[in-house]
């Protein structure tokens, strides 16, 4: 039937004949000789080789071909489909395999054996730079992923051969990997299948449970479904529209997530039967969701109509949550046959014969073009693994200007993320925001269906703090080079100013050795195209100004010049050393710590790294905010010169309770939170704040700021916290 699930079950028993009969049906009236050449060929090179399952290697390939040909692909891939390990595991050639099967395939071979190659590190950096492999090749051809796809989707079923650990690794890798990139290429079913494979993994105790539940009252569920079935069926009858219905339960995956998002057990879980109506046009899509309404109580709030505006990833349906029969919440999506099409293989459902020549034939997709447009832009590879992650995040909020324009954002977007989708000066200027007629702070989490009015100010320009409240990569990197650039002009201005200064001494001025080109040479030495260069590079402290100096012909720079130079930079240091001798003058009993035995300097806590009593510390001058105490590991330490640091020391006599930071990570159970904080309580211990966030792998983690007296205090408070069976580590944040 159409609206089953595609099975992507591993097919012991799969010969050939089998393939290419299933071909045929596909792409009639098309000679497969070359199919079945390309079949004895992969047969022949994989002779040697063997499964993991002792089955000959052969059935690996013939499986992966066939999945190919369940999303419907052409027969390029389905010929590299069979070939796809050849050039890694049986040293064949991509020219023989271009000299037998065609340039096409053997590119997709080729792509398929670098992404293979790719080792994944549990380094986030290296690991984004796979990634970023991994686009390139998808960019070349699209059909490389596909294959890839259909690959892993093999070993994932033919994973129960592997060792435990390989089992944990390739599950994992398939997680945060394939997955996202087979949802954001639209291709449902695998990305689902894919997902429960993996959960059952990683987490096979949740697995099993959850499938042992689901399997407890079936029957009850079976007669459930049946009677829904029927009830709608009916009512569609009674209007006259004709299509097809289906019940069944959720993928694990959905329900685990579900269970994780709310906090809940798999009891509380109350809508575990999802519905799929089927009909062949759109105004029976609306049709039919009038019917269901009229016949159930539709779940306030719970209505999308991805129809009208469909997902990035094309993905098209009405999605509805209704009081079923027994009160009991069902959730129903209706969408045209040919929506369902493309829910279920995305891209893959649009891979036509007749589009295959259009252009470079390899029906690239605009967002991998915009990603490798984004990727010569970034520098890091864990910024551009951000962006990819954030863009390969398929759920996405429809937000309206006031105008009744719609934008998608990505989920979590603020007004701020809006702005700039908007416009980069809207994004700039921006100073407030109101949603649905009330202001809003900028940092609002942002829902579907929110109208969003923009305050912007001819004075406002962004500032740093904003890269923490924006989310979608197209602010990020708005804001970052604006950023840029204005440090670069601060620089020019400082380095323009300095440079003038020093010529002033030689009777001289930028100006006039310009005219005598006189930073010719200097821009030559250094492959600097302007002399505005040379400004930024001295404002930034890259370019010594005593550097320039000798460059220049007219200027008479001498050894005893340099001297001058270095008094000056004594000069600016002067103010700390006046500080450290004051200080060494004052000082009392009324501070946590003592500055040299002396009082009456102002004396703050690093908020980098929050010591408190116990940690071993030094002191900080800062110009006009008197000293900042920091422990002796401290990051910002590291960072500043010596002579800026001075001897300080806690305080015996003073006591008072002191901010920190505790981070707890834990299973994820429902009321975790509420136990450990209990715990912390009866010691006496006071908690200003927490923060609680569920993470992906069924950990829960929570960030505590608790005061304490003294760094014994902290201990005790760690190490009671530690004893929960729950816990997992406890940390100083
Ligand atoms: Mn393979």
């Amino acid at each position: 039937m159409f609206a089953e699930r595609i099975d992507f079950s591993h097919e012991a028993g799969l010969t050939i004949d089998e393939l290419v009969k299933r071909v045929e049906v596909m792409i009639p009236d098309t000679d497969l000789g070359i199919l079945r050449k390309c079949y004895e060929f992969a047969e022949k090179m994989h002779l040697p080789h063997k499964r993991s399952s002792g089955e000959p290697y052969i059935i690996h390939p013939l499986n992966v071909a066939a999945t190919l040909v369940k999303l419907k692909m052409d027969l390029d891939s389905i010929m590299a489909g069979l070939l796809h390990d050849t050039v890694e595991d049986c040293d064949v050639s991509p020219e023989e395999i271009a000299k037998l099967f065609g340039q096409n395939v053997a590119q997709i071979v080729v792509g398929c054996t670098k992404i293979s190659k790719i080792k994944f590190k549990t380094k986030e950096e290296s690991q984004a730079e796979n990634f970023r492999k991994m686009v390139v090749a998808m960019a070349q051809d699209l059909r490389v992923i596909i294959v890839k796809l259909s690959d892993r989707m093999h070993n994932m079923r033919t994973l129960q051969y592997m060792t435990k650990e390989k089992q944990m690794a390739k599950a994992q890798e398939t997680l945060d990997i394939y997955v996202p990139l087979a949802s954001r290429l639209g291709i449902n079913s695998v990305k689902a299948d894919l997902e429960d494979l993996c959960l059952r993994y990683l987490h096979p105790d949740i697995y099993y449970r959850l499938a042992e539940k689901i399997a407890m009252k079936k029957r009850e569920r079976e007669a459930y479904i049946e009677e829904t079935l029927n009830h709608v069926q009916e009512k569609m009858l009674e209007y006259s529209v004709t299509g097809e219905v289906t019940g069944r339960p959720k993928h694990f995956f959905s329900i685990y997530k579900k269970m994780q998002q709310r906090g809940v057990d798999f009891e509380q879980i109350q809508d575990l039967l999802a519905f799929r109506i089927l009909v062949n046009n759109i105004t029976e899509c609306y049709k039919c969701l009038g019917i269901i309404h009229s016949a159930f109580t539709p779940v306030p709030g719970r209505f999308k109509d991805y129809i009208a505006i469909p997902k990035v990833n094309n993905y098209q349906s009405l999605h509805t949550t209704v009081i079923g029969p027994k009160a009991e919440r069902i959730e129903i999506q209706i969408r045209t046959f040919e929506m369902h099409e493309v829910a279920e293989r995305g891209v893959a459902a649009h891979w036509k014969y007749k589009e295959r020549n259009k252009a470079d034939g390899t029906g690239k997709l605009a967002w991998v073009e915009e990603l490798m447009e984004f990727n010569q832009n970034v520098s890091s590879s864990s910024e551009f693994m951000d962006v990819v992650k954030n863009d390969l995040d398929v759920g996405g909020v429809f937000i309206f200007t006031p105008t009744g324009d719609v934008k998608e954002l990505r989920y979590g977007a603020t007004p701020l993320d809006f702005a700039y989708a908007v416009h980069t000066e809207v994004g700039n200027k921006t100073v407030g925001a109101k949603v649905n007629g009330k202001m809003v702070p900028l940092k609002y989490r942002l829902k579907s269906g929110d109208t969003v009015e923009i305050l912007t100010s001819k004075t406002q320009t962004p500032s740093k703090d904003w890269l923490k409240i924006c989310k979608t990569s197209r602010a990020i990197t708005k804001i970052k080079q604006y950023l840029m650039k204005i440090e670069r002009d601060e620089h020019r201005d400082k380095g323009e100013a300095a440079l003038e200064k020093a010529l002033k001494k030689f009777e001289t001025s930028i100006k006039a050795l310009e005219k005598k080109n006189d930073f010719r040479p200097l821009l030559e030495k250094n492959h600097y195209k302007t002399l505005e260069e040379v400004f930024v590079n001295i404002g930034s402290g890259t370019l010594h100004i005593k550097d320039v100096l000798i460059d220049l012909p007219s200027v008479n720079f001498s050894e005893a010049d340099v001297l001058d130079f270095k008094e000056e930079e004594k000069d600016t240091d002067s103010y700390y050393k006046k500080v450290q001798r004051t200080a060494k003058k004052t000082s009392g009993n009324d501070n946590a710590v003592i500055v040299d035995g002396l009082d009456d300097i102002q004396v703050k806590m690093g908020r980098c790294c929050n010591p408190i009593p116990g940690d071993p510390i030094t002191g900080l001058i800062t110009r006009g905010r008197g000293i900042t105490v920091h422990t002796i590991g401290c990051q910002r330490i590291a960072e500043i010169e010596k002579n800026r640091q001075i001897f300080v020391e806690w305080n015996k006599y003073y006591s008072f309770s002191h901010p920190v930071n505790i981070k707890v990570t834990t299973h994820d159970k429902p009321g975790i939170l509420s136990k450990i904080s209990k715990s912390i309580n009866t010691a006496g211990i006071n908690i200003r704040s927490a923060i609680a966030r569920s993470m992906p792998d069924q950990k829960g983690s929570f960030i505590f700021e608790i005061e304490v007296k003294d760094y014994s205090e902290l201990l005790k408070t760690i190490s009671l916290i530690e004893q929960m069976e729950e816990v997992i580590s406890v940390n100083r944040a």
